[in-house]
C-alpha cells in the first residue's frame, strides 16, 4: 500500500452521500443516528460517529456492533452503502483520482461547512452530565494547559478521535476521560502533594482505555498503568494498575486468541517499584509477556517521559520492531531485567 492515496477525505463525502441528518462537531467528527443498529428509540439520539482523521466508525449504543471496538470506515460505508468493501473502494479510488486531476488543493464541502459543539444527544453519561453541571470545565487554566503542553500530551499517537481534557473546577484536578461513563482525575499543583494523585469515580467498574486504537495488523497489546503512557505506545491500552480486575480480564478476552498480551511497566532500571512488579510478575507467570526497558533508555522514568525529553521518542514508541524486540518472559526476561 506504498504510494497510496489517503482516502479519508472522500470517505467523509461518502458518509455524507449514504447516510442521512449528518452533523459536522469540530473538525474531525461526523455525527448522526446510527444506521448500523438504528440508534435509540429517542429520534434525538444519536449515536453514531465517524472520524475522519481516522477513517473509522464508533457506535455509543451498547450491543451495536460498531461499539465495543468500533469499526473500519470502510466496512461501515460498504454497510450502510449495499456495497462490497472492494466496490467502495473503488468508489473512493476514483473520487481521489477526479479529484487530483481537478487540481484544486482544498475543496470545501458545503454540507460540513456548519461547526457545532454542541451535544447532539441524549446520553445521561457521567462526563456529559458533569461538563452540563458546570461541575467540569473545558477551558483549560493556563497552568493545567501547561502542564498538557510540557508533557506534549496533544500530540500523543494514540489519543482516540473523542478524546478531551477536562478541568475539575472543585478539586481542581486535570480530568483524563477513559470514555463517556468513566475518567479518572489527577492532580496538577505542587499544594496537592498530600493527595492521591490519581481518583477513579467510585462504584463504577474500572474499564480499559484505549481499545478501540488497537491496530487489528499488529499482534501485540501493551498493558501499561496510566493513560498518559499509553497513548504514545502502538497498541498500549491503559489499565489504571498493573493488576487486572476481573471486569478488566472480560474485556480483553476476546483479543486474547489472536493478540499477545504484554505487561509494560515503567521503566525497571530507574524506578525501584517498577522493577519488584516486574520481577513478581514474572516469577509468578513465567509464561506471560513482559517489556523490558532497554538499558539505553536507563535515564527516563516512564514512556511520556522519553517523549517530553525529546520528540525524536514519538516514533520509538510507535515501531512494531522496538517493540517487539524489548518483549520476553520467564528466565530471560530475569537475566534481561539484571542487565545481563
Ligand atoms: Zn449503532
Amino acid at each position: 500500500m506504498n504510494g497510496f492515496i489517503d482516502f479519508k477525505d472522500y470517505m467523509a463525502e461518502l458518509v455524507y452521500e449514504y447516510v442521512p441528518g449528518v452533523k459536522r462537531v469540530g473538525h474531525n467528527k461526523l455525527n448522526f443516528r446510527c444506521p448500523i443498529c438504528g440508534d435509540g428509540r429517542k429520534s434525538t439520539s444519536h449515536r453514531g460517529w465517524f472520524y475522519i482523521d481516522t477513517g473509522s466508525y464508533f457506535c455509543w449504543n451498547a450491543g451495536c456492533p460498531a461499539n465495543e471496538s468500533g469499526m473500519s470506515g470502510l466496512k461501515f460505508l460498504a454497510a450502510v452503502s449495499g456495497k462490497s468493501i472492494p466496490e467502495v473502494k473503488e468508489e473512493l479510488i476514483s473520487r481521489a483520482n477526479a479529484f487530483s486531476k481537478r487540481g484544486s488543493l482544498y475543496e470545501v464541502k458545503p454540507l460540513s461547512s456548519v461547526f457545532n459543539d454542541e451535544e447532539t444527544d441524549d446520553r445521561k453519561t457521567c462526563v456529559i452530565e458533569k461538563v452540563k453541571d458546570g461541575e467540569w470545565t473545558d477551558e483549560l487554566p493556563v497552568f493545567v494547559r501547561e502542564y498538557i503542553e510540557k508533557r506534549r500530551l496533544d500530540e500523543a499517537s494514540f489519543l482516540p478521535s473523542w478524546f478531551k481534557f477536562y478541568y475539575d473546577k472543585k478539586l481542581k484536578r486535570l480530568v483524563i476521560p477513559w470514555s463517556d461513563d468513566y475518567y479518572q482525575e489527577r492532580t496538577v499543583m505542587k499544594s496537592q502533594w498530600r493527595e492521591d494523585k490519581y481518583k477513579f469515580p467510585l462504584g463504577i467498574e474500572k474499564p480499559l482505555f484505549g481499545l478501540e486504537t488497537i491496530d487489528p495488523e499488529f499482534k501485540f497489546i501493551f498493558i501499561l498503568e496510566g493513560v498518559l503512557d499509553s497513548v504514545w505506545v502502538k497498541n498500549g491500552v491503559a489499565a489504571g494498575s498493573l493488576r487486572l480486575s476481573r471486569h478488566q480480564r472480560e474485556l480483553l478476552q476476546p483479543y486474547e486468541n489472536e493478540y499477545k498480551i504484554v505487561w509494560m511497566p515503567d521503566n525497571q532500571h530507574s524506578d525501584k517499584s517498577s522493577y519488584e512488579k516486574t520481577l513478581k510478575i514474572i516469577r509468578e507467570h513465567p509464561y506471560e509477556d513482559v517489556f523490558i526497558w532497554p538499558e539505553v533508555l536507563k535515564k527516563f522514568k516512564d514512556v511520556n517521559d522519553t517523549v517530553v525529553y525529546s520528540k525524536k521518542f514519538i516514533s520509538l514508541w510507535r515501531s512494531e520492531k522496538f517493540l517487539g524486540d524489548c518483549i520476553s518472559s520467564g528466565l530471560a526476561a530475569q537475566l534481561k531485567l539484571k542487565g545481563l
